[in-house]
């Protein structure tokens, strides 16, 4: 079960009535079952449900380390298909590890999506989290443009898909990126790298709750990749010339056109098979 942080309390879940009718109507759990619930920051916890007059509320007996996440941090920004087709590019991406999506609006793209359409996409990503098992919960961005989005990469590997050309295939450029350094060994004793913070979007992670298992850290580590895709109509030439002059590299996805909702999929399927730990 998904839980905001904001909910526990002195290793108490206070669950609200939708999480109450889910666990209790749907999964059919009653007082003294167990069930786990997470964070979406990197948190797993066992918790065992009990009733009160209230109604009823969860006490996390133990943390549970696990890490499903990527060992690269993958960046995805799409360009928007028409009607609803983002939602199932979300929920797949979300399954397939992305750390965060960036809807970018683009020559090609006819509209700027509403804040209700957002929020729907940070549902799928917290419902699909959920149902793979993830540790983190990918972020999803404010739309913006393709120029503004293209300039504001970071320190990431980046890539634009592009359906047509002789450019190198993405497979290619993702196993010939350096691998994350490792450890360095002194002596018979490694040194650990330096942890990633415990933050991770906009809420910072609550202290009282580290115990003895340290949360998963979160995707990537060293690694960092964005990857671009254009909307159903392709990006103009332009977009390229652009996104090439703020470091981008043109690469294909194979010699066939795929529809502007497989594309990200086919992508994201490449990254998880270069870096699947
Ligand atoms: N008629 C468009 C064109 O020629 O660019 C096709 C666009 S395609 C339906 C939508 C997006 O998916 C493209 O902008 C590109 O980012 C990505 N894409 C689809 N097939 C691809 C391929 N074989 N290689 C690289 N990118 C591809």
């Amino acid at each position: 079960l998904a839980v905001n942080p904001a909910q526990i309390c002195d290793r108490t879940i206070n669950l609200t009535p939708e999480q109450q009718h889910y666990l209790h109507r749907v999964l059919r759990l009653n007082q003294g079952d167990k069930f786990i619930a997470m964070d979406g920051r990197g948190h797993w916890w066992l918790a065992v449900l009990e009733a009160q007059e209230t109604g009823l509320i969860a006490s996390i007996t133990e943390e549970i380390a696990v890490n499903r996440e990527l060992g690269v941090e993958v960046t995805l920004m799409a360009a928007l298909p028409k009607g609803n087709g983002f939602d199932e590019v979300v929920r797949q991406a979300t399954e397939l590890g992305v750390a965060s999506i960036v809807p970018v609006t683009s020559d090609r793209t006819l509209l700027k999506p509403s804040a209700q359409k957002v929020d729907r996409w940070k549902r799928i990503t917290a419902e699909a989290a959920e149902q793979s098992e993830r540790q983190f919960v990918p972020t999803i961005l404010e739309p913006i443009s393709f120029d503004l989005a293209v300039k504001d990469c970071g320190q990431k590997y980046r890539y634009i898909c592009v359906a047509r050309g002789d450019n190198r295939h993405l497979w290619d450029c993702l196993i010939s990126l350096e691998p994350p350094q490792p450890p360095l060994v002194r002596g018979e004793q490694e040194l650990e790298p330096p942890q990633p913070p415990l933050v991770r979007g906009e809420q910072e992670f609550d202290p009282a709750f580290v115990g003895a298992v340290p949360p998963c850290p979160p995707p990537g580590g060293e690694l960092s990749i964005v990857i671009a895709i254009g909307p159903e109509g392709g990006w103009t030439d332009g977009e390229v010339k652009r996104a090439i002059e703020f470091g981008f590299e043109p690469v294909s996805l194979g010699s066939r056109i795929l529809r502007a909702v497989t594309a990200p999929i086919v992508a994201l399927s490449l990254v998880g098979a270069a870096f699947e730990k």
